[in-house]
């Protein structure tokens, strides 16, 4: 285990976890408690960010990457190599890649780059002829844009927006997509990051038809869909007869956890901020 700072507020914490890493898609989730006893009480979720495997030793795991916001992720700061740490996973669904992908975007704001970047390698080893894939990220300053050289090494095309201006459009990444979407009509977007920019992007992806998929990011208490701390509202694909939309009456919408049913869910089936405007 190795605990590497990226930032003043960025680690990466990387486990030693053979059960997890073979059995993991992008998007997927851990639970994870760092810390002995109960307090804090409950595990936190977590994107797993990458694999890895060093073949001379037969080791395998996985990363995560993580800001430090609150008891848990500071009790996370403080872990050495040799620490044990509880966790659970992989859980939920992950992205799905369409068969034949040949163009892709991947939206990111602040840490919602975490899944983004397994997702962009197992799209590039899974598509033949090699897809065209654009990262979009966004962040406060050019010091929350976490692992760019990544993206760039791996001929993703980098389009950079930070709200100070220190680097790329100065605003927020959604601006640039009415002027990106249209030059490049990617086949898909997928997206992870704060409920406002994933909403925007939903508008946007539907404005223009193109698929899009969301992660969406819930308090969560379990992890494995028995406690509901983490429902969302969801459209009902077929509404019970008498219910369809009509305007008039509420759109007809079932509750999803968000651990087990997602966390990455079609953005068209999202009612954003549970229908309160
Ligand atoms: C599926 C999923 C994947 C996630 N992946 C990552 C990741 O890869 N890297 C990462 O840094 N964080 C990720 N998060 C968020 C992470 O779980 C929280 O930052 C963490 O639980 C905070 O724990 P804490 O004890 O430090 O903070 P707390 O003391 O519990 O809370 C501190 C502040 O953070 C807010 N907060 C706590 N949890 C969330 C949450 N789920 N969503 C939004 N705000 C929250 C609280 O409302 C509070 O304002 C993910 C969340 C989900 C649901």
């Amino acid at each position: 285990m190795d605990n590497i700072q990226l930032g003043p507020n960025y680690f990466c914490l990387r486990l030693l976890c053979p059960e997890i890493a073979p059995a993991y898609q992008p998007g997927q989730f851990v639970m994870l408690r760092a810390w002995a006893g109960y307090d804090p009480l409950l595990p936190r979720p977590f994107a797993i960010h990458q694999t890895w495997q060093r073949q001379d030793q037969e080791q395998q795991g996985i990363d995560i990457l993580y800001q430090v916001v609150g008891r848990g992720t500071r009790l996370m700061a403080g872990l050495k190599p040799g620490d044990q740490i509880y966790l659970v996973g992989p859980l939920g669904k992950g992205f799905i890649i369409p068969e034949g992908l040949q163009s892709a975007f991947l939206v990111g704001g602040g840490m919602g780059i975490a899944p983004l970047l397994a997702l962009a390698h197992k799209i590039i080893r899974d598509s033949r002829p090699s897809p065209k894939l654009s990262l979009l990220l966004g962040g406060k300053g050019k010091e929350d844009l976490l692992r760019v050289k990544e993206f760039i090494e791996l001929k993703v095309s980098v389009h950079l927006a930070t709200e100070d201006g220190s680097v790329g459009h100065k605003g927020l990444v959604t601006e640039m997509l009415p002027t990106i979407i249209p030059r490049q009509r990617p086949q898909v977007i997928y997206a992870s990051g704060p409920e406002a920019m994933l909403k925007k992007i939903a508008h946007e992806a539907s404005y223009y038809e193109i698929p899009c998929q969301v992660s969406l990011e819930r308090l969560m208490a379990c992890g494995i869909g028995a406690c509901l701390s983490c429902v969302t509202k969801t459209r009902l694909a077929q509404p019970p007869e008498g219910l369809s939309p009509d305007g008039v009456s509420p759109t007809p919408f079932q509750y999803q956890r968000v651990c087990l049913d997602g966390p990455v869910f079609e953005a068209q089936e999202v009612i954003w901020n549970n229908g309160a405007e």
